[in-house]
């Protein structure tokens, strides 16, 4: 395999037929800009950002600027980034007013002594990184489509980048109708996320059932066993689906480029790209999984 390489999701769910090639158009537009960053010699962690920023601004997407809101109406978001080559992440969880928690969750991973922080909490951490210039909120707003909520459209990426390093994220506004300060899987280091220097793999799906299996630490506990990454997701998907009967998905890679994804959902809208923007795969993962 040619590096450097992104694996990139919009989300598994019972995705409405019309909004499938919507979700598809993003997930490509967020894999080629973070690509580009690490065809440019950027790190796995840099693209991961820039991958995510792209679905967190795009409107279309349940992340960020599209996140859907809780049962008060309310955009509470959980967001995770993870440098696999360090074992360090930052995340935060339910925290309102903010556009960008994956880069809030970044701040938290580079600039403070502590890994998660939760609503208030997060909201005054976000005003400390504006005030230092980390990052400035992007106000890019780039809706074309009218939203339509229905179905669990979290956004994710694993990146490999030219020195092998591995960086993953998740960023959401969560379940459908969630009460207030609910936080799913999406934020929590080996369920809706995790990477480490050998792979890395992120989640999307019902965050309480991911959660109960840490269902991103087994898909990188199979690859450790020395299971091909396809597998690794297909058998992760099986103890998720026999032990909770819930619906999700996964995407994956390894430090070799390997790459697998694997969803019992309708869809799961997936771009891969290896090694040059030519080699970009388009999937909506309709037919990936298979019980075995
Ligand atoms: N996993 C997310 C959550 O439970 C939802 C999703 O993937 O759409 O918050």
């Amino acid at each position: 395999m040619t590096l450097p390489i992104i694996i990139v999701h919009g989300g598994a769910g019972n995705w409405p037929d019309k909004r499938i090639p919507v979700g598809l158009e993003w997930v490509e537009k967020a894999a080629i800009a973070g690509f580009k960053v690490m065809e440019n010699g950027g790190s796995a962690l840099d693209a991961a950002e820039a991958c995510t920023l792209v679905m967190e601004s795009c409107g279309n997407l349940n992340a960020g600027v599209g996140a859907r809101v809780n049962e008060e109406g309310v955009k509470e978001l959980d967001a995770m980034i993870i440098d696999g080559s360090a074992l360090m992440f930052g995340s935060v969880m339910a925290v309102t007013g903010v556009d960008h928690p994956i880069s809030l969750a970044r701040y938290v991973m580079e600039k403070t002594r502590h890994v998660a922080f939760a609503g208030e909490g997060a909201k005054k951490v976000y005003v400390k990184m504006l005030e230092e210039g980390y990052r400035s909120e992007v106000q890019q707003r780039f809706t074309t489509h009218p939203l339509d909520m229905s179905g669990f459209d979290t956004v994710g990426c694993v990146t490999l980048d030219l020195d092998g390093r591995i960086a993953a994220t998740s960023s959401t506004g969560g379940t459908g109708e969630k009460m207030a300060g609910r936080v799913g899987d999406s934020p929590i280091f080996g369920a809706g996320a995790y990477a480490n220097e050998l792979c890395g793999a992120t989640a999307t799906g019902w965050g309480e059932h991911i959660i109960r299996v840490l269902l991103c630490r087994t898909v990188a506990l199979y690859i450790e066993q020395g299971i091909d990454v396809q597998t690794a997701t297909e058998k992760a998907m099986n103890v998720f689906a026999s032990k909770t009967g819930s619906k999700a998905g996964v995407i994956a890679l390894d430090k070799e480029g390997h790459y697998g994804f694997s969803t019992n959902t309708k869809a799961m809208p997936t771009v891969v790209i290896s090694g040059n923007l030519n080699m970009l795969t388009k999937s909506t993962c309709t037919e990936s999984y298979k019980m075995k």
